[in-house]
């Protein structure tokens, strides 16, 4: 068993960001490289800012690196949840997600995001364990009417799924990655265009300086988008983000089954099958929810044996785990994301629900254009 996240083998010859020591300026500092600090990072090069940008560790070591791969539009909540809770501004964050999509799938290429759609599944493959089972699954089954009623009343794309992995609904628009491969690509071109640094740990953030273990960052603006860790480094969004742990594992090749992205059980468990072969799954959070609100970021035995139970389903034969990871996420009440300025000239992004692929980058977009225009949060971003 390989304590290496799954994803890695594919970014082994990353050659690494130089740590930043010592005191500098810049016009813009970045705090966190994953999904969300890149975006930020490029939409500043854009706009022509000198931009320095910090990681505590490696870039994709955080969830950017370690999450299932699923590129999928709107936000955490499934879109008629979404609307009922915050009303037409979720819909404005879908549509949001799916052009930021098509941006990355424009730079990545179609070998690093595959467009391939994604299936939400009611319940899991096979037959139910229980009763207990089979009433949920049909409670999900109309569920899945409703996301895909609330869908195509807003002219997204859809369609009914009945096929050999059960019930549910298919979403063409959304496609997979290897999201170690997204982070370090986007980061290779980045860095050209602006001064990011890896090993750098923040320890202080207030207006104009930004503090690390090895030295300072002056900058009048400052984004920071660490999502799991907000909490943490910005102890006044303590009550705002609550941090939690996500597990996945890595099988060896199995069968080939999955056509595309699959998520069931009300989207807690979910698995994508690479060209390869191999299953990456993840899941259970909701059965292990006490547990898992923690800042640690290891794998523990009994989430994990509940995923292979999840990677079995999802597979349709026994599977033999070959690396198991997890990492930490942050969560908001509403499942809102935030976007907000917690000192002068200081803008914080994150709590993405656990699904910040596509949200973190468009929450990015809307911090640089807050922190630097001054532009409102959009109605779909949690205040604090
Ligand atoms: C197991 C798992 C599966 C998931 N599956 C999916 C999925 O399939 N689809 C999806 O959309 N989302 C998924 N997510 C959620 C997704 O990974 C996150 O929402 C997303 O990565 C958030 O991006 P981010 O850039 O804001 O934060 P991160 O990716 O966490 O990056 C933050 C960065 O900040 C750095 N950092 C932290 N503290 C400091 C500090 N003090 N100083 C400097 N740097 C710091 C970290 O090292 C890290 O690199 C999953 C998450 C997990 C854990």
């Amino acid at each position: 068993m390989s304590d290496d996240v799954g994803w890695d083998d594919a970014v082994a010859g990353w050659p690494g960001l130089a740590p930043l020591d010592g005191d500098v300026a810049a016009e813009v500092c970045v705090v966190g490289l994953g999904g969300s600090g890149l975006a930020a990072v490029e939409e500043l090069a854009e706009r022509g800012l000198d931009v320095v940008a910090v990681d505590a560790g490696r870039v994709a070591a955080g969830a950017a690196g370690r999450n299932g791969g699923f590129l999928i539009g709107g936000p955490a909540l499934f879109l008629h949840d979404a609307i009922a809770r915050w009303g037409t501004s979720a819909v404005e964050l879908y549509r949001e997600t799916l052009a930021e999509l098509a941006r990355l799938a424009d730079r990545l290429g179609p070998g690093a995001v595959r467009r391939v759609g994604s299936i939400r599944l009611a319940g899991l493959p096979g037959e139910p364990a229980s009763v207990a089972e089979q009433d949920d699954r049909q409670a999900e089954l109309a569920d899945c009417a409703a996301h895909a009623a609330a869908l195509r009343a807003h002219g997204i794309a859809v369609d009914d799924y009945d096929g050999p992995l059960g019930r549910g609904i298919f979403l063409p628009d959304d496609a997979a990655t290897n999201p170690a491969v997204r982070a370090t690509r986007l980061a290779t071109e980045l860095a050209r265009r602006a001064r990011l640094h890896e090993h750098t740990e923040v320890t202080d953030i207030r207006a104009g300086m930004v503090t690390t273990t090895r030295g300072a960052v002056r900058a009048e603006r400052v984004i920071v988008a660490v999502d799991g860790r907000l909490a943490a480094l910005l102890p006044q969004l303590r009550d705002h983000v609550r941090t939690a742990r996500l597990q996945m594992l890595a099988t060896a090749p199995v069968a080939a089954r999955l056509p595309c992205p699959v998520y069931g059980r009300w989207g807690y468990d979910y698995a994508q099958q690479l060209p390869d072969g191999r299953l990456f799954a993840g899941g259970g959070r909701d059965r292990f929810a006490d547990a898992e609100w923690t800042d640690e970021a290891t794998p523990t035995d009994d989430v994990q044996a509940y995923i292979e139970t999840v990677a079995t389903r999802m597979a349709g034969e026994r599977v033999s785990a070959t690396a198991r990871w997890a990492a930490s996420v942050g969560f908001t009440d509403d499942a809102r994301p935030v976007c907000t300025e917690v000192a002068d000239g200081v803008v914080a992004v994150g709590g993405y629900n656990g699904t910040g692929n596509l949200v973190g980058p468009v929450a990015a977009r809307a911090a640089v254009a807050l922190a630097l225009d001054g532009t409102a949060p959009p109605p779909w971003a949690a205040r604090s």
